[in-house]
């Protein structure tokens, strides 16, 4: 069976990662003999914008939704196009109209990868941080009152469903229970958040009860942040709201070394849309043009794509070619920001290499 994967390389070093992502996609599927399909985009990024005043056609839905997944590089160019409207024009919309309610990112770190944290080596840091992607803090619902006076009031609403919420633990106790220490952590704020938070507390609660095998606590989110950085070998899955996952999401790659390697995943896990693969990293107009980025992200997230097309692997065998890479070290290979003196394909030349002689 043929999967169809929409490839969109997006703006800046998007579209010299990319290259990579799908190069190490290409032989892992030719060692697997995983029948896969490549279609490129040309929309979702600025240069679009720049031609056709909007970031995607009208008709993006249709051209997309009956792929198998999406593969994306980064978006944003804000010299042409600002940030909210290049974000809310494309990655946006594909998180809410293909309804990706899950938002995962795998905290892990790499041999060869120095933390900023002190004394952490490999095995130390190795859990995922599950957001909330559609509901939550980030709702349009709220206004302003006596606007531009004195008495000015400003409100925004938080909503979050049992529809919502329930699908997304589930999602986290499913993931806990398939990992050895089946751990799951619970970003709260129940003590200053007294409706939302309290509640989010009981639908852990009562979700927890489906899952004896799980352990679970819970941390409300400032000291939570702190014990990221202080005890980042308590976890295994960090499940939060959209607002908790977004810092949490982005903390936990930080606490791993270089922004290059990080990659993210957009699940709709019913499989009813295309979910979206993509590294955490943006465009990084500082170095694009360069052939410097590091591919790692894109590849990273190219492998979460395959596990999510049904060939775990195949995503394993990306996953130990970059480690062993990493893990040898060779300065001529590696990209400039984990200290080497290679470029963006070098890299990706020699993570391929080496999937293509996986045993
Ligand atoms: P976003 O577009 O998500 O808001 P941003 O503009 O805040 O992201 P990035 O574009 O990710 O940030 O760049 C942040 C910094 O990290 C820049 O200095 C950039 O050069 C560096 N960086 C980002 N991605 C990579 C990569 N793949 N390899 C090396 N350096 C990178
Ligand atoms: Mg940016």
């Amino acid at each position: 069976m043929t999967q169809r994967i929409a490839v969109i390389p997006g703006d800046g070093i998007g579209t010299e990662v990319m290259p990579e992502g799908l190069r190490t996609l290409e032989a892992a599927a030719k060692k697997f003999g995983i029948d896969l399909a490549f279609e490129h985009f040309d929309f979702a990024c600025c240069d679009y914008y720049a031609k056709h005043g909007q970031m995607m056609p009208d008709d993006w839905f249709e051209q997309l939704k009956d792929f198998d997944a999406i593969f994306y590089g980064a978006v944003g160019w804000p010299d042409t196009v600002p940030d909210h409207v290049s974000l809310w024009g494309s990655l946006l919309q594909f998180r809410r109209q293909f309804d990706q309610y899950i938002n995962l990112r795998p905290c892990k770190l790499l041999p060869g990868i120095k933390s900023p944290l002190a004394d952490r080596n490999p095995g130390d840091i190795d859990f995922y941080v599950v957001r909330e992607n559609t509901e939550g803090e980030y709702s349009s619902v709220g206004g302003k009152m006596f606007e531009g006076t004195d008495r000015e009031v400003v409100i925004q609403e938080t909503v979050m469903s049992r529809h919502g919420v329930d699908r997304v633990l589930k999602y986290a106790f499913d993931l806990a229970q398939s990992r050895p220490r089946k751990k799951l952590t619970s970003a709260t704020k129940s003590n200053g958040i007294a409706i939302t938070m309290p509640w989010w507390d009981e639908r852990v609660e009562a979700m927890s009860g489906n899952y004896s095998d799980v352990s679970v606590d819970k941390f409300h989110i400032d000291i939570l942040t702190a014990n990221f950085v202080l005890h980042p070998d308590w976890f295994d899955v960090v499940v939060g709201s959209n607002l908790f996952g977004d810092i949490l999401s982005d903390l936990g790659p930080a606490c791993t070394g270089t922004i290059g390697v990080a990659p993210s995943a957009n699940i709709n896990p019913e499989g009813k849309f295309p979910s979206l693969f993509e590294p955490v990293h943006g465009s990084a107009p500082d170095i694009a043009g360069k052939g410097i980025a590091n591919p790692i992200g894109q590849i990273w997230s190219g492998a979460m794509m395959l596990e999510h097309l049904g060939h775990a692997k195949a995503a394993k065998a990306i996953v130990d070619a970059f480690e062993a890479v990493l893990a040898e070290g060779d300065a001529s290979l590696l990209t400039p920001d984990i200290r080497g003196q290679g470029t963006t394909e070098t890299l990706g030349q020699a993570i391929a290499e080496r999937i293509l002689e996986t045993e």
